[in-house]
């Protein structure tokens, strides 16, 4: 069959071919990728790291937040922290699944979300829910900065983890995804530590700073425990857009100006290839 988009690369295949044949699939990689939203950032705010800490880690957080809205454009999106893990808890004590913990702990990533929209509100800074997405970028033109809640809207359809039940895909991995799909300038997570560590630095206090590290080198240490979902780095291997994530210290005055001002603060974990 002819058709007239068969001059677009790889159509007449989509058009005839199965997607799940692997060449079918291989020849629509060669179309250069657009950056829908190129200048803005996307900065997670910690949950347990930040969120629950209250007061003392979150004023200075708005307040640098709010000192930033001038220079640069950034879609906040928040975690969920303690009381996702005792929401968690309670429902695998009831033998409910994956997909409902994923419901719960979006309401309280949600909570969270709420919580720092109206600390920002007084400048204009909107909440949005992934339906009014839509709105987003006018609102980062007029306001410079939307808040989102940081889980990925999938709720009951969040697959299982390959072990146990606590959903794999969390506020980490749902912030990555909007920057990826938005070819977003910059992914920047607001934790409660340096960066990250050979070890968790809560618990080893030899544990060694790693200032910058591959994915996949990151990956092929097998660290026993990491300051993001592992889900992310899945995701960062195979990105298309996102080239490198950063993790800075909320704690510590100027690390996310710092970050947003493109410093190498903190820890960054890069895709390979793309070592600058
Ligand atoms: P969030 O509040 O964004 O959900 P988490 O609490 O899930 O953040 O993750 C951040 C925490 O990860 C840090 O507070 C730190 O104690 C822990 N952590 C575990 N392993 C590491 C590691 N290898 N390097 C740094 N931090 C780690
Ligand atoms: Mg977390």
């Amino acid at each position: 069959m002819k058709n007239q988009n068969d001059g677009l690369p790889g159509l007449g295949q989509l058009l005839s071919g199965s997607l799940t044949d692997a060449s079918v699939q291989k020849a629509t990689e060669g179309a250069p990728d657009f950056a829908i939203l190129p200048w803005v950032n996307v900065v997670k705010i910690g949950g347990q790291s930040i969120m629950d800490r209250g007061r003392s880690a979150i004023y200075p957080l708005v307040e640098e937040i709010v000192a930033n809205l001038g220079q640069h454009k950034m879609i906040l999106g928040t975690g969920a922290g303690t009381r996702a893990r005792h929401i968690y808890s309670l429902a695998i004590d009831l033998g409910l699944p994956t997909g409902v913990l994923t419901v719960l702990g979006t309401a309280v990533a949600w909570q969270n979300a709420q919580m720092l929209h109206y600390l920002l509100a007084q400048h204009g800074i909107p909440f949005i829910e992934p339906e009014g997405f839509g709105t987003l970028p006018h609102y980062l033109m007029e306001r410079n900065a939307v808040v989102c809640q940081g889980m990925p809207p999938y709720k009951l359809w969040e697959p299982n983890p390959d072990s146990g039940r606590i959903p794999p895909q969390r506020t980490d991995t749902g912030c990555f995804l909007i920057a990826e799909v938005f070819g977003a300038r910059k992914m920047i997570y607001v934790k409660d530590e340096d960066g990250l560590f050979t070890a968790d630095p809560k618990k080893d206090p030899a544990a060694k700073h790693i200032p910058r590290i591959s994915v996949q080198e990151l990956l092929a240490r097998d660290l026993h425990d990491l300051i993001v979902e592992r889900a992310v780095l899945e995701f960062l291997e195979r990105a298309r857009n996102v080239r490198e994530i950063q993790f800075v210290n909320g704690l510590k005055p100027g690390q996310l100006t710092a970050a947003l001002n493109g410093e190498p603060v903190g820890t960054i974990i890069y895709r390979n290839g793309d070592a600058r």
